[in-house]
C-alpha cells in the first residue's frame, strides 16, 4: 500500500463514511418488542439502534435477545411480544463514535461490531458506521500498488 494512500485512508473520518440517521431503520425504547421484531424481520437487519423520543441514542436491539426473552421452558411464549418493551431487552453498552472520529479508531471498533452508532456530544443520534463501509475503503486501498 502506498504511503500517500495510507495517509488518505487515515485522513478519513466517520463523517465521510457514515449512513445518515434519516436512512437508518430504528425503534424507540418505549415500543413493544413485537414492533422491534417486525422492523428487524422486514428490514433484514440483525440489529438496529434504539432511540428515545428526543432522538437520543439509548441502545441497540437484535433478533436473538428478543427471541430469548420470549423463550419459555417448552415453547415460545408469544404473548410476551405484546407485553415487553424494547428498553427491557435492548443492549445498552455498545461503543459510539463521533463524526470526527478517525478511520483507525473506527476500524478497531467495527472489528467486534457489525456497526457502530454515531452521536453528537449531547448523545443525539446522527447515523451509523458499518463494518462494510470500513472494509470497502480498505479493499479500495489494496488496488493501489507501491
Ligand atoms: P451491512 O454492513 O450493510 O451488512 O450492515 C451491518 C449491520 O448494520 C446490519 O445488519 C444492521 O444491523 C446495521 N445496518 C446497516 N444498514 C442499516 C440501516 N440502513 N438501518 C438500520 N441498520 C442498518
Amino acid at each position: 500500500m502506498s504511503s500517500i494512500l495510507k495517509q488518505k485512508l487515515t485522513d478519513l473520518t466517520v463523517a465521510d463514511l457514515m449512513i445518515p440517521a434519516e436512512k437508518v431503520a430504528h425503534v424507540q425504547e418505549g415500543n413493544l418488542i413485537e414492533h422491534a421484531l417486525l422492523v428487524l424481520v422486514e428490514s433484514g437487519y440483525s440489529s438496529v439502534p434504539v432511540l428515545d423520543l428526543d432522538f437520543k441514542l439509548r441502545g441497540t436491539i437484535a433478533k436473538t435477545p428478543i427471541l430469548k426473552s420470549i423463550m419459555g421452558m417448552e415453547r415460545f411464549e408469544m404473548e410476551k411480544l405484546a407485553e415487553t418493551k424494547v428498553e427491557e431487552v435492548m443492549k445498552k453498552d455498545q461503543p459510539t463514535l463521533l463524526k470526527d472520529t478517525n478511520f483507525l479508531t473506527s476500524l478497531k471498533i467495527v472489528i467486534d461490531h457489525a456497526f457502530a452508532c454515531v452521536v453528537d456530544e449531547q448523545g443525539y443520534f446522527l447515523g451509523i458506521l458499518t463494518r462494510r463501509a470500513i472494509l470497502k475503503e480498505v479493499n479500495k486501498s489494496m488496488y493501489v500498488s507501491d
